[in-house]
């Protein structure tokens, strides 16, 4: 039986010392029957996004040397991870993975979306490989599955969806495999369609979401995601300063933070862990020795900790119906639809008589369209380059530092939360 899943993300595997401290935490764990879901390495995703555009560019004609930096990259981690003996032969490993990606970087005339998929997720099967080959030789017996084989999704290039069916019967199948004290080693964010032939990714920082797909359809006990950071914090240390560990959280108050855009958990990682109460562990690679955050269903009995949450780059877009009716259900409807129909996701939302606003991440393109839409029926104004800011559990009659100088376009609160849009 596979009892916990780990997840290790870019950063925790960003160098060669990355990963030896990977193994000295796996090695700890591993007759704990682990399945371990791990990312590109560092950047690598970011590297490879830029790559394929170059060659995309180029209508494919660039040669290997273009994709030189990722290679140097990772070569250089492989110099300083293993015994000189092994070096050539895990070499031999991940060359052909290179190749196979150069191949693909040059085709011409796909689709954007499928090219990403086809080529991008390589950053995720090169360093899985570099992984399994040093845990097998540190003496962690491991075995390598490749994500394509079980992890099904549809044709929904960049953004796939599950198809949970297929992916629980495939997955099952590692169940009677499965040799206690032989970790398993696979890759987030890729999978691929049904007939295996067409990899896809299921979004960008996926592999959370990989980590819980595994969990759910192997009944796991647990997931860990290893983080640079103590746990889950109450805001994001990069913007703010006494920021406080989240010692334990509800799956709801997680997918709640998710939501307002807390990055430190990918959204769609919380309902399958939920829904079969799989508790979750935000945990320090740096410091594993510290207590992790915890998240399951148990009630929280403590006073709620604040939470501060900033969203860049939000639009605010204010609608009014040009024949000054009130802005009633049909108009709502109208506008929703238009919405709906351009996938813009509302971050929050704020209705008067005469106007709503609403306030999503902006993006050029679809404003125009909505605003192309409703134009002749509605007056249509909006402001780009603003902030969301949120706070969850905001103590009454508390101004944060953060709204103080800043020109606050829309304020609304409800019991537990807070949001202001900031210009
Ligand atoms: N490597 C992918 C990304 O950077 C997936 C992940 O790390 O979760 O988005
Ligand atoms: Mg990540």
């Amino acid at each position: 039986m596979i009892r916990k899943v780990y997840k290790f993300g870019g950063a925790s595997v960003k160098d060669a010392a990355a990963v030896r401290n990977l193994k000295s935490i796996v090695e700890q764990h591993k007759n704990d029957d682990i399945l371990l879901v791990v990312s590109a390495m560092g950047k690598t995703t970011n590297k490879l996004e830029a790559v394929l555009a170059e060659f995309r560019k180029h209508n494919g004609q660039l040669g290997f040397d273009a994709l030189s930096d990722v290679v140097c990259y990772h070569e250089d981690i492989i110099v300083n991870l293993f015994d000189k003996a092994n070096i050539d032969q895990v070499i031999d490993k991940v060359s052909p993975l290179f190749l196979e990606l150069y191949d693909k970087l040059r085709e011409t005339d796909l689709d954007y979306d499928y090219h990403y998929d086809q080529t991008v997720g390589y950053g995720e099967l090169i360093s899985t490989t570099i992984i399994a080959a040093f845990l097998n030789e540190s003496g962690v017996p491991t075995r390598w599955l490749d994500a394509r084989k079980y992890v099904m999704t549809d044709i929904n290039f960049r953004s796939a969806n599950l198809d949970w069916d297929e992916t629980r019967v495939r997955i099952q199948r590692l169940l009677p495999e499965h040799i206690n004290g032989i970790v398993c080693l696979t890759q987030g964010f890729i999978g691929s369609t049904a007939d295996e032939k067409h990899s896809t990714t299921l979004g960008r920082e996926g592999s959370d979401f990989t980590a819980a797909i595994f969990a759910n359809c192997l009944d796991a006990e647990e997931v860990t995601i290893w983080k640079d950071v103590d746990g889950l914090l109450n805001a994001d240390p990069k913007r703010f300063s006494d920021t406080v560990k989240i010692p334990h959280i509800t799956y709801s108050e997680a997918i709640e933070l998710a939501f307002y855009g807390a990055t430190v958990i990918h959204p769609k990682t919380i309902k399958p862990l939920q829904n079969k109460g799989i508790r979750l562990k935000v945990q320090s690679f740096i410091h594993p020795e510290h207590e992790p955050t915890l998240i399951d269903s148990a009630k929280i009995k403590q006073q709620q900790i604040p939470s501060y949450i900033v969203k860049d780059n939000q639009t605010l877009l204010s609608v009014s119906p040009r024949d000054y009716s009130f802005m009633d259900e049909r108009h709502l409807q109208t506008v929703f639809g238009a919405c709906n129909e351009l996938k813009i996701h509302a971050n929050m939302i704020q209705t008067s008589a005469l106007t709503l606003s609403i306030c999503f991440d902006s993006d050029e393109a679809k404003i125009r369209q909505l605003v192309g839409r409703l134009k002749k029926a509605f007056k249509v104004l909006y402001n780009t380059n603003l902030q969301l800011f949120t706070i969850r559990h905001y103590q009454e009659g508390f101004e944060s530092e953060y709204v103080k100088g800043k020109h606050i376009l829309v304020k609304q609160s409800s019991r537990s939360t807070m949001q202001f849009v900031l210009g």
